[in-house]
């Protein structure tokens, strides 16, 4: 069995996260060349003033021919600490995203105390499998560098400190709710050989519970969608069957062009 070649996370330059490599012309390109068939492009949503740049990159996908197929889905981030998404169906609507994938990206606190930081992690990863808007929780136990350097502590570089018993539950929670677990190559996977041998072990309980699973790179740059070879090399380890490999449940925005594949 080998992993479907798809990518559902990566961030155009649109948002001003990603660098200007990022432009939609050489993602689409780059996916092609790595062998990824459907990719899915999913820029930040932190603030509500970021909508309209969505638009604007469904404008462009709109004029454009492309490789693979694409899809046009959104990250989204909580606004606070066990406060919501900008997100709702009208916006869905409106703005035509096909998906939404999400989570937490901050630990929300002001003194270092591992315990609960693992509590605070895991009742949003909760919270973003209940949203029946997000199909996907992104990067489970992903820090912010940035964050842990700002604060003067020390980086988490283990995934021991993680209670098996929360990793069932939260894994129960995706089954039942039917949100996809991210194997998300640029936030977890993109480590260290220990880190990553933990993190491989953290998914094979999701693998045993019968979650679906998703599949990202989380580009910022082009030459990091290179690299979600590494989390089909992860699929494959942990057995994960075509059927619990998550796509859109859509046609793509843009059919591959068969054209330009030959
Ligand atoms: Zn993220
Ligand atoms: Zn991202």
């Amino acid at each position: 069995m080998s992993c479907p070649r798809f990518d559902f996370h990566m961030h155009p330059k649109h948002a001003g996260c990603a660098n200007a490599t990022m432009e939609l012309p050489a993602i689409v390109q780059q996916s092609h060349s790595v062998g990824v068939v459907a990719i899915g492009i999913t820029d930040h949503l932190n603030r509500p003033e970021q909508i309209p740049l969505h638009r604007q990159i469904r404008d462009e996908l709109l004029t454009m021919q492309s490789p693979v197929d694409v899809f046009f889905g959104v990250e989204l981030n909580f606004t606070g600490c066990d406060q919501g998404f900008v997100f709702s169906e009208e916006i869905k609507q409106e703005y035509q995203f096909q998906f939404a994938i999400g989570g937490i990206h901050s630990t929300y606190l002001n003194e270092f105390d591992l315990d609960k930081i693992i509590e605070i992690q895991h009742r949003h990863h909760l919270k973003t499998c209940e949203d029946s808007l997000v199909d996907v929780l992104v990067h489970p136990y992903w820090f912010s560098r940035k964050e842990f350097k700002d604060k003067n502590w020390p980086f988490i570089e283990s995934m021991k400190p993680v209670r098996e018993s929360l990793t069932r539950e939260l894994a129960q929670a995706a089954k039942e709710t039917g949100t996809a677990i991210e194997i998300n190559v640029g936030a977890n996977i993109r480590r260290q050989k220990d880190y990553v041998e933990e993190y491989v072990d953290y998914l094979s309980i999701f693998a045993q519970e019968g979650t679906m699973f998703t599949i990202g790179s989380d580009a910022h740059s082009i030459d990091h969608l290179l690299d979600i070879k590494l989390a089909w090399d992860v699929v494959d380890r942990l057995g994960i069957p075509e059927e619990r490999i998550w796509r859109p449940a859509t046609e793509p925005l843009l059919k591959a062009c068969e054209v330009a594949k030959s």
